[in-house]
């Protein structure tokens, strides 16, 4: 969306119903579980606009609960034990139920988040938190969302000004492992430039590299 979209502020509701962009199987390219057969849910809209957010997530449908969980089971057959919640950002909608219903078909749930907005899960649910700088630098993550991050996930870019530095957004508190992950700018100058950029860091630090594995292969 490249900070064009709207802002959207978190919804109310039961989670019956969720607007939905798409449902698809592929492999998680990002962060702890990278590598791992899954399948993704993206939902609509995000309470953010970055602008090199390359996500479309502005053309959905609402969808109720019963066919989301169809499709994902469908989708995850035997091989696919991991779903991913994602956007936009996904805790604008009230995703407790479908979490919950999730767990209870015995699949591991994952969601990414901006760190922005909170809602109390079951504690099962993996959180990867990628922060994201508003006013000029990182605001600190959510204090109630802090104690439940698995994995805090930061996009570096070598010549951007607001994404080269690690900054403490809580995980030291928290003891919260850090990820570093190259900004896709679409010029392959330049990700090749992130991507020496955020394995320099991670090697200096300790951190963890993150490459996007999808858009390596190819794939959604
Ligand atoms: S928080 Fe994530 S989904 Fe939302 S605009 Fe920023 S990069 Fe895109």
């Amino acid at each position: 969306m490249h900070g064009s979209n709207p802002i959207r502020q978190p919804v109310k509701g039961d989670g019956t119903t969720l607007d939905v962009v798409n449902i698809f199987p592929t492999i998680q390219g990002e962060g702890p579980f990278a590598g791992q057969p899954a399948v993704f849910i993206r939902l609509s809209g995000c309470n953010l606009a970055c602008d090199f957010c390359d996500t479309e997530f502005e053309v959905f449908n609402s969808m109720h609960i019963d066919t989301i969980v169809e499709e994902i089971v469908a989708l995850a057959g035997e091989h696919k034990h991991l779903v991913v919640i994602t956007g936009g950002e996904p805790l604008r909608q009230p995703i407790e139920l479908l979490c919950q219903t999730l767990l209870e078909r015995g699949l591991t749930v994952q969601i990414e988040t901006n760190g922005t907005l909170y809602r109390p899960l079951d504690e099962r649910v993996h959180i990867v938190c990628s922060p994201k700088t508003t006013t000029g630098r990182y605001a600190r993550v959510r204090e109630d969302l802090l104690p439940h991050i698995d994995a805090l996930k930061f996009v570096v870019a070598a010549d951007h000004a607001l994404y080269r530095d690690i900054q403490e957004v809580g995980q030291s508190d928290y003891g919260i492992p850090v990820y570093v992950q190259p900004m896709d700018e679409h010029d392959d100058a330049r990700n090749h430039a992130n991507r020496r950029y955020a394995a320099t860091i991670a090697e200096e630090n300790g951190y963890h590299l993150s490459l996007q594995l999808h858009k390596i292969l190819g794939i959604a």
